[in-house]
């Protein structure tokens, strides 16, 4: 389909929707491919780092002046993820616009934050040489983020210090404050096999874990609410026995625990034992923990990036981003989420993201940058083919 009035940035997330990366498996590399090659058209140097066959991050930096001053992490991640069970009434991997929306898996999350990152860092691009700033401005773009921040435990070591991070995360463009962090705990009941005929002679280890997903209801912290909301505990994958006619000696189930900080992984695990405690043959193992994200509105960055987008709507998200993996191992640096897609379509049947709030957001994000490497002259805006 022809599209003849799209802005290059609406081009790129409409490209990039095109390319398949739902994780698993990823095939995040075409997606680096595809933005080493832009990059590269720019006169830049952008390395991509293949840490798993077809999974790949990439970083590319506008060195500043001074090499030891931190400098500004512009972060999003390239996978998405699958497509749920419901049908869609749109292309998924289309990238098609209709009006100001713009249709596709990833559109929202993130693949339009991406986009509007990618073409900000190719405006700074273009004025950086004569503008000379002080501070460095970091693109990192990383694979394997909706299955647990793989992909930004990888990044580490490429990156240079850090001073504040902008993460391109849903949230319409409004200042995100921080996020809820996640522990992914897995239950596993024991049970007895015997004929389903003879269900008494047997210990039936769905029935058992049934009774335990009723009761969580029950065991939901009220408590640990703070800024970023009150903690949840979602089953989200269960798989219980083998073949019809037999009583199952197995079932495991999934819970999804998002964190606040005032709700962290030991009181996570604390509410898990309770769960457990009344049935001996249930074990809970933990998976994965990645903790909440919190910056003051009072940090100093964080405030000039509120003064700068002029919204006083401060938002948290429910979501976690790779700054859960970023932020602690860089020294805590200032964290801020925001991007153009909108919070409530990510992961939805249907997804899509306006067109004009990536547009915007492209703006955003070079005021940011440039208020951060001091006064880098600004380019033309978006240039339309
Ligand atoms: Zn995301």
């Amino acid at each position: 389909m022809s599209q003849p009035c799209l802005t290059t940035t609406t081009q790129l997330a409409s490209r990039l929707i095109r390319l398949d990366t739902t994780n698993p498996p990823g095939n995040e590399s075409r997606a680096t491919t595809l933005i080493a090659e832009r990059l590269g058209d720019s006169g830049l140097e952008p390395t991509v780092q293949t840490w798993e066959e077809g999974r790949a991050n990439l970083v590319c930096t506008l060195p500043g002046a001074d090499p030891g001053a931190p400098a500004l992490l512009l972060s999003g991640h390239l996978d998405t993820v699958g497509l749920g069970a419901q049908p869609w009434s749109v292309d998924p991997f289309g990238g098609i616009v209709d009006g100001d929306r713009l249709y596709g898996r990833g559109a929202t999350d993130m693949k339009g934050g991406v986009a509007a990152m990618v073409v900000a860092f190719e405006r700074l691009a273009a004025s950086w040489h004569h503008a000379s700033p002080a501070r460095s401005v970091v693109l990192a773009l990383t694979a394997s983020e909706e299955s647990g921040c793989q992909g930004a435990q990888a990044i580490l070591p490429l990156l240079p210090t850090i001073g504040a991070i902008v993460v391109g995360e849903a949230t319409a463009n409004h200042v995100g404050v921080g996020h809820k962090g996640v522990m992914w705990a897995r239950l596993r009941v024991d049970g007895r096999t015997a004929h389903a005929s003879r269900p008494d002679l047997g210990d039936n280890a769905v029935v058992r874990m049934a009774e335990l997903i009723s009761a969580l209801e029950a065991t939901t912290p009220a408590a640990g609410e703070c800024i970023l909301g009150r903690p949840t505990v979602t089953p989200t994958l269960i798989a219980g026995g083998s073949v019809r006619n037999m009583v199952p000696d197995l079932c495991e189930c999934t819970l999804d625990i998002r964190l606040t900080t005032a709700f962290g992984a030991a009181a996570a695990r604390r509410v898990l034992d309770h769960l457990t405690a009344p049935v001996p043959t249930c074990h809970a193992e933990i998976d994965l923990v990645v903790p909440p994200v919190l910056t003051s509105e009072q940090d100093p960055w964080l405030s000039t990036v509120i003064e700068l987008i002029g919204s006083p709507d401060l938002r948290t998200a429910a979501y976690f981003t790779d700054a859960s993996v970023l932020a602690p191992a860089l020294g805590d640096p200032p964290v801020c989420i925001l991007g153009p897609g909108e919070p409530a379509l990510a992961h939805q049947v249907d997804e899509w993201c306006s067109v004009q709030a990536i547009d915007d957001c492209v703006d955003i994000y070079q005021s940011i940058a440039e208020r951060w490497c001091g006064a880098v002259e600004s380019t033309t805006s978006e240039t339309k083919p």
